[in-house]
């Protein structure tokens, strides 16, 4: 913490990255560390591999985010003079696509802020703690070890509060624990009106979304009871046809797991060259080493994510043999 401490201070230009498909906890995370740097006189900015969904739009600073996919030329500007670049709430440079290889090739400090298993070795300094609900509670604490908790403002808590929400399922997850809720506690106090953050990120459904998650469940849903799992697959053409944006499967594949009795779910989408799985799990399943080891991903023990190259009815014969469902 000293040594990132030390870092900050003795840069001028900081560039903070974060994860492919970025969630609120990725933007919630890396928009704080925007504002609390730039308070500090820092001439910093936030670059994101690819776009991320409306629902987090609404926070401060989320406008001025530079996007590489579509903004390469700026992105590549801003890496060219920084002379310190953050990597929050990723393990490693493959999560942010071809941006990762420009910021493994960077001469700058880098220091990563994250909460996933087994952080890659590209980085000089490492905040890292598995057991943390959130990167956005370890900004917070990192904050705090600084001894600069006057320097969150409500702003940079409203964010906070975004990405504790998001990746705790509303505080709720085991991972919620009472620092957790002291830190919740803090941002109210600062002013921040919890439930228009939650109306904000969860009560903006289009209406094709909505729809989207009632055809997902009546018709795309296979529940294996003796088994405990269930999965959901959704093609391409499903997709558009309920107008797919960015963000509206988000948080699709927690349904499944409201079903007494099962304790994995699984998301497949049919992306342009792909499939995205999305695994969640619950008590004595884990699902990062499965997404890891058959899925080219990773993730949480109950959350994680990986991809296929193949088309949607292969991976789902793929997925069921690996997970030994009957056909
Ligand atoms: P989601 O299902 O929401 O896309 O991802 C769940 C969790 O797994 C997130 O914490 C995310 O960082 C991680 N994850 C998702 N996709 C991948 C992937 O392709 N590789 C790795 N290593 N982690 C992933
Ligand atoms: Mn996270």
């Amino acid at each position: 913490m000293k040594a990132i401490q030390q870092a900050i201070s003795s840069s001028g230009k900081i560039v903070i990255t974060t994860h492919k498909g970025p969630d609120g906890d990725a933007i919630g995370s890396s928009l704080a560390m925007y504002h609390y740097l730039k308070a500090k006189g820092k001439a910093v900015c936030v670059i994101v591999p690819d776009a991320f969904p409306d629902f987090l739009k609404w926070m401060e600073g989320a406008d001025q985010i530079i996007h590489f996919d579509t903004q390469k030329e700026s992105a590549l500007a801003e890496l060219l003079n920084a002379d310190l670049i953050f990597s929050l709430d990723y393990n490693g440079l493959s999560r942010i696509g071809e941006l990762g290889v420009y910021v493994g090739e960077k001469d700058a400090v880098k220091v990563v802020i994250d909460h996933h298993q087994d952080p890659q070795d590209f980085a000089d300094h490492y905040y890292v703690d598995t057991d943390s609900c959130s990167t956005s509670q370890l900004v917070y604490e990192l904050i705090e070890s600084f001894d600069d908790l006057k320097g969150i403002t409500k702003n940079m808590a409203e964010c906070l509060y975004c990405g504790i929400m998001t990746d705790t399922g509303s505080f709720r997850f085991p991972s919620t624990t009472a620092k957790t809720h002291r830190i919740i506690a803090h941002f109210l106090e600062l002013g921040v009106q919890a439930s228009n953050i939650h109306q904000s990120v969860y009560d903006t459904y289009s209406e094709d979304r909505l729809r989207l998650l009632g055809f997902a469940l009546t018709e795309k849903m296979h529940v294996y009871h003796d088994q405990g799992i269930a999965y959901i697959s959704l093609s391409g053409e499903e997709l558009k046809r309920f107008n797919f944006k960015k963000g509206d499967t988000e948080g699709l594949v927690n349904y499944p797991l409201s079903i007494n009795g099962i304790k994995m779910a699984v998301l497949l989408t049919e992306r342009d060259e792909e499939v995205r799985l999305s695994f969640r799990s619950k008590d004595d399943v884990y699902v990062n080493r499965l997404a890891n080891e058959h899925f080219n991903g990773g993730g949480h023990i109950y959350a994680a994510g990986g991809s296929l190259f193949m088309m949607l009815p292969e991976a789902v014969a793929y997925l069921k043999k690996i997970l030994e469902l009957p056909s």
